[in-house]
């Protein structure tokens, strides 16, 4: 077995113990007699995996009761239609556009109501997070939205906005469980899972009872209601059952290594052997200002597109793959989610340093 140190933005690394957990379990779950991936959703064993699976994320992330959490097919993208769906009350929200997933999901919501941009970094091609302090709210935004980790751009928040007493909606796809969040600053968070968590097909909900409705315009496909899946257990039809699954293992793992504390702590350790790195080499340099650089997705360049290309090929070729930049972005991009090892960061700055030195 050679697996890499794979630095994709996701589709991305899984925990290595939870794998091997899931090979010895894929023919036979725990005496059933079948794989999790032939059971009946409806079946005792199944009810048992995924209500385990919201216990734990619950646990992990301190949900309180008056939150739902809801497993929801079609990723992150369909959440930037059900979100307007279901919480343009008055037709408006503010949306804070740091990024292409923030854009991205503002022109999808343009087509359930008004859409102001109350604050954007497209200037500096979004390298930075703009003053989030007092922002013009609308007073009639059912929402304000943010993309709390920028994949593509690799930037964060390190507060979030004053929403003047708005509901604050944040995708945090690509830094979900990388560390710990006040679950009570926000009416909703979401993530597509096959960032941080598992495996694609998957969006994790955690959303505020009071804004899941009842009366909603009859457009509103029954799939696309919160209240569908709120009342239904995730189980309105069949959930996509094995990520869900692979997603509460991976809930177990995490809470084994201490919980999001100690992610937190390893993800700072982490970033930072790439970033002083960084800082301190001839040929790349950081795209994102200091202060808003992601834990989770650093982009890098040479300044020179030829440059650029060769180092992600010579990367390639000693074992480290998927560090070809956006094309938005070029250069190169690594993410270093939770389970990309501590060990796989170091080495590709060593394998960085001596490319450095022998191509100065
Ligand atoms: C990947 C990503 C998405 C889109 O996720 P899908 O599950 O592919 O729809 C949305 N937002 C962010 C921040 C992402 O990183």
């Amino acid at each position: 077995m050679a697996r890499v140190f794979n630095f994709s933005a996701g589709p991305a690394m899984m925990p290595l113990p939870v794998l091997e957990e899931i090979a010895k379990e894929v023919v036979d779950y725990r005496g059933c007699g079948m794989s999790v991936m032939e059971m009946s959703h409806r079946s005792k064993v199944y009810q048992q995996i995924i209500d385990e699976a919201e216990a734990d994320l619950r646990d992990l992330m301190g949900i309180p009761d008056n939150y739902k959490v809801l497993f929801v097919q079609g990723g992150a993208t369909l959440e930037f239609a059900m979100i307007p769906m279901n919480l343009m009350k008055n037709g408006v929200a503010d949306y804070i556009v740091t990024g292409a997933w923030s854009k991205k999901a503002a022109s999808e919501a343009k087509k359930y109501g008004k859409v102001n941009v109350i604050a954007s970094s497209e200037d500096k091609n979004y390298s930075y997070i703009p003053d989030v302090s007092d922002l013009p709210i609308d007073d009639d935004a059912d929402y304000v939205y943010i993309c709390e980790n920028e994949t593509i751009h690799g930037t964060t928040y390190k507060e979030l906005p004053n929403t003047k007493g708005k509901v604050l909606v944040a995708d945090q796809s690509s830094m979900f469980l990388s560390k710990p969040v006040d679950v009570t600053k926000y009416g909703l968070i979401y993530g597509g899972v096959q960032k941080n968590v598992g495996p694609a097909g998957l969006a994790i909900v955690i959303i505020r009872e009071d804004l899941i409705r009842d009366d909603l315009p009859a457009f509103v496909p029954t799939y696309c209601r919160f209240d569908t899946h709120a009342n239904n257990g995730s189980m309105y039809n069949t959930p996509n059952c094995w990520a869900i699954y692979v997603c509460g293992k991976v809930f177990k793992y995490l809470k084994s290594l201490g919980g999001l504390e100690a992610m937190n702590e390893i993800n700072k350790k982490k970033a930072a052997i790439l970033y002083d790195y960084l800082d301190s080499s001839k040929l790349f340099k950081g795209t994102v200002e200091k202060e808003y650089r992601s834990l989770m997705n650093v982009p890098f360049v040479t300044g020179d597109a030829d440059k650029d290309a060769a180092v992600v090929a010579a990367t390639k070729a000693a074992g480290f793959d998927n560090l070809k930049g956006h094309r938005s972005v070029g250069g190169l991009r690594a993410s270093i989610y939770n389970a990309m090892p501590i060990e796989g960061v170091q080495a590709l700055v060593d394998f960085l340093k001596d490319y450095e030195a022998k191509n100065a």
